[in-house]
């Protein structure tokens, strides 16, 4: 294994490659928690970002590619190793297909959908973060996700560059095979929406911004939902006979209804508190900490285990932390 400033003088000499060292990783973060990175590395060029990211495969350094920070958590003591984001932000459009960089903020693939007559992504309208990410998490909103209208993905393997389908993408709620599969990382995706009339869609994609707007204001440092909602079918029979008829919502039922129920709302822990009107709402009022989140998490699973005997899954993703 090569040496982290070893690493670092390969790194800083491919064309295209921007490099810094012990980089507050709180900076790249919407919850504005996050120590430092070993090395931060970004490169706009997918020839670059791919070399980078190869170099980081030789070397055997811990690596791990992020993208606008938006459901992450990362550790006080930040990364030991090197942070890559990939920043290309090339949108193109060819008829009814749209092919975006997986740096292209999701908004404003959203936008140049609409912008073109093309229905399919105005759902998605208001979700913070860039394409990759929302491809890594399946993001979705309004009873719909952006795996509904993905055909295909660029990816690097860990070996080479390829494409692959809908179907190898395994897309299911809040999942893809990128969770599972940590080496694949999205370089592009393509997607196939359907023409619309453009007044329409915009005017769906403004009323979810203003909703969204009042529920997680845009200076809130938070991580949108803490945990995936859970799915009716798959919940015991005793627990699922709890919950009333009102609350489902295409199949699913809010976390925020158990954690509601088991006292969640108004919690804090040190700078990290639990929103007063939404108990799936985290956020940090500035004066947070990683471990503080993770503490506060563990007492909302805690309390829902305790409550309905259920495991609440985070959607929020970690970085620098033992098991990450
Ligand atoms: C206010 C707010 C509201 C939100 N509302 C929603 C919502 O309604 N629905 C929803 O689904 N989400 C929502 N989110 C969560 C978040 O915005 C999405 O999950 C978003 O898609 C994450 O994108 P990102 O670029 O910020 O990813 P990051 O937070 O940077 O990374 C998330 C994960 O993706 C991985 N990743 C990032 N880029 C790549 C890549 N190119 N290849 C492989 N892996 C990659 C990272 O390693 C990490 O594990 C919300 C978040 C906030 C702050």
């Amino acid at each position: 294994m090569s040496t982290p400033e070893e690493t670092f003088q390969v790194l800083d000499r491919i064309p295209g490659i921007k490099t810094l060292r012990f980089e507050p990783l709180a900076r790249h973060t919407r919850f504005g928690i996050g120590g430092p990175a070993e090395v931060f590395a970004e490169a706009d060029r997918a020839v670059a970002f791919v070399r980078a990211l190869e170099l980081a495969r030789s070397s055997g350094w811990p690596h791990v590619v992020i993208g606008g920070g938006t459901n992450l958590i990362i550790s006080d003591e930040g990364f030991p190793g090197l942070v890559l984001r990939f920043t290309g932000k090339r949108l193109e459009a060819d008829g009814e297909t749209v092919t975006a960089q997986a740096g292209a903020m999701l908004q404003d693939l959203v936008d140049f959908s609409i912008g073109r007559g093309l229905r399919g992504l105005e759902t998605l309208a208001g979700i913070p973060g860039w394409v990759g990410g929302a491809v890594y998490g399946n993001a979705g909103a309004y009873g719909h996700s952006i795996s509904e209208r993905v055909s295909r993905a660029r990816i690097h393997d860990g070996a080479a560059v390829r494409d692959i389908d809908n179907a190898a993408c395994n897309f299911r709620y809040r999942e893809s095979v990128f969770k599972r599969s940590k080496a694949w990382i999205i370089l592009e995706v393509t997607l196939d929406l359907t023409p619309a009339p453009r007044e329409e869609l915009r005017a769906a994609a403004e009323r979810i911004v203003t909703t969204r707007n009042e529920k997680f204001p845009p200076e809130m440092k938070c991580a949108g939902s803490i945990f995936k909602n859970l799915l009716l079918a798959e919940l015991p029979g005793a627990v699922a006979a709890q919950v009333p008829q009102e609350v489902v919502r295409e199949g699913k039922i809010p976390a925020a209804w158990f954690l509601e129920q088991s006292g969640a709302k108004g919690l804090a822990r040190g700078g990290v508190h639990v929103a007063s009107y939404h108990a799936n709402l985290v956020y940090n009022d500035g004066s947070g900490t990683a471990r503080e989140l993770r503490e506060l998490i563990a007492d909302l699973k805690a309390r829902v285990r305790a409550r309905f005997g259920l495991e609440l899954e985070e959607e929020v993703q970690y970085v620098g932390f033992s098991s990450t």
